[in-house]
């Protein structure tokens, strides 16, 4: 099913660990407006970058989630976030740009020089960028791009 111009909805909701796991990671019917906004807000982000994306992890059910180490409340369980590359650069040159280009999202974060999440809400889109990191084994995240 075709969401916008770039994006389809199998994009989203395919997952190698779903499948290997046998967890149905379909969208359920009452998000389908949010998976929607998000690929809208896609075509934003690859407009600023001139370059395809290739989504990475997108909607998440919640069991799928869990065996992924997602915090629960994870804006990807709502389709609101994917975690993204592009062929335009490193994650962090991509973060940049997007700021640069005055995209709007509710959080951006570089995580671990390797991909980019992106969120988005349908109503308050906060602007925050975070980078994440490695500190003694465990993920945490520090303000800004470093
Ligand atoms: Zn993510």
């Amino acid at each position: 099913m075709q969401l916008t111009e770039h994006f389809t909805l199998d994009e989203f909701t395919r997952s190698t660990t779903a499948s290997r796991l046998k967890i149905d990671n379909s969208a359920p019917d009452d998000l389908m407006p949010n998976v929607k906004l998000t690929a809208i807000k896609l075509e934003l982000v690859r407009k600023a970058l001139g370059k395809p994306i290739i989504i990475t992890s997108g909607y998440r059910c919640p069991a799928l989630n869990a065996r992924v180490g997602g915090v629960s409340t994870s804006a990807h369980t709502k389709g609101l976030a994917v975690d993204f590359k592009s062929s335009f650069g490193t994650p962090k040159e991509i973060c940049q740009r997007l700021i640069d280009a005055g995209v709007q999202f509710d959080k951006l974060i570089q995580e671990h020089n390797q991909w980019v999440h992106i969120g988005f809400s349908p109503s308050n889109n906060r602007q925050i960028v975070l980078t994440a990191i490695k500190n003694s084994g465990k993920t945490v995240y520090v303000n800004g791009l470093i």
